[in-house]
């Protein structure tokens, strides 16, 4: 993995502007094991489709990945079944809570896009239903796009999340009672909570997210998605990716990008690099303080965004 000289004195130069920053936000209070981490602690990296990747701060230490996982489970499952996954869940922006019921009511147990958590949790199954071992399939899928065979899951991470789910267990019953769900509840909800509780790095991130920058295609030159599935997935992202404030991301951002409570949010400038930011002090709406700010930063230095 060679260094970018074109990125490094502009991640340098965000760095120092977030550690100056006074206010993080606070980690993620729902599981002990989130809670825990320390909100100052920051790190980015950027990879180019080439699979060059720099970053700078904590870029190489692993994160509780949580939501961000979700592109990826979509990605996988759309490669699959295409149009039909569709007909399961939406693709607009839900304007509530990621972990909100009452739509659910409204609009048929079809959850309003893949990254809220009942559609998550509908990906997820499909995927499930396909492979067998959705979790699985995720794993071996970031592992071979990052390069990196040690990543796994969290198992603290993921019982805490069990010891924790019922609002994830009541999404998932209340879709199956709509017969929008293939496997049995407890075994969905297992597959779901490895599933969020990957570790990763910034580095690891960034470059697993590289399929997306290369409109489809994988690290190894095989192609996963269609150009306008991929096209498609960075939409979703853009419209939906930042919990309930992803207007206020597009307008201060300006790319595609997937945030999770661990404090990491991926984004993606397509044909150019995608990159990854963590700091785990998250604001109000879910989404890492500095990680908006440093994305903020980085597309304002360089010009680089979808618009
Ligand atoms: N495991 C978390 C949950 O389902 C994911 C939260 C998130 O990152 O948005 O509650």
């Amino acid at each position: 993995m060679a260094a970018s000289t074109t990125f490094e004195p502009v991640l340098e130069r965000i760095a120092e502007e977030v550690e100056r920053t006074p206010g993080r936000g606070r980690p993620a209070g729902y599981i002990p094991a989130l809670a825990a981490r320390d909100p100052r602690s920051f790190g980015m990296a950027v990879a180019e489709p080439d699979g060059s990747v720099y970053g700078v701060g904590d870029w190489r230490r692993p994160f509780s990945v949580q939501s961000i996982t979700k592109v990826f489970t979509l990605a996988l499952d759309l490669a699959r079944e295409g149009d039909a996954l569709w007909e399961h869940v939406g693709r607009e922006p839900s304007g509530n809570p990621f972990n909100s019921l009452v739509q659910l009511e409204y609009e048929d147990g079809i959850p309003r896009n893949p990254f809220i958590n009942a559609g998550a949790l509908v990906v997820t199954d499909r995927l499930h239903t396909r492979t067998g071992d959705a979790a699985g399939e995720l794993l071996a899928f970031l592992r071979a796009e990052s390069g990196n065979p040690g990543l796994g899951f969290d198992v603290e991470v993921a019982a805490s999340e069990e010891a924790h789910g019922n609002r994830n267990a009541a999404l998932a019953h209340f879709m199956a009672s709509y017969g929008n769900i293939d496997n049995p509840v407890p075994v969905l909800l297992d597959q779901y909570f490895r599933q969020c509780s990957v570790a990763a790095s910034c580095a690891d991130l960034a470059l697993a997210t590289g399929f997306l920058a290369r409109h489809g295609i994988r690290a190894d030159g095989t192609r996963l998605l269609s150009r306008s599935q991929a096209k498609q997935v960075n939409a979703v992202m853009l419209t939906c990716g930042t919990y309930d404030a992803a207007g206020e991301f597009a307008y201060r951002v300006g790319l595609p990008g997937k945030s999770g409570v661990g404090g990491g949010i991926i984004a993606v400038v397509p044909g150019r690099c995608t990159l990854c930011v963590w700091g785990p002090g998250l604001d109000e709406r879910g989404n890492s303080v500095a990680g908006v700010a440093a994305l903020e930063r980085f597309t304002t230095l360089t010009g680089l965004s979808v618009f």
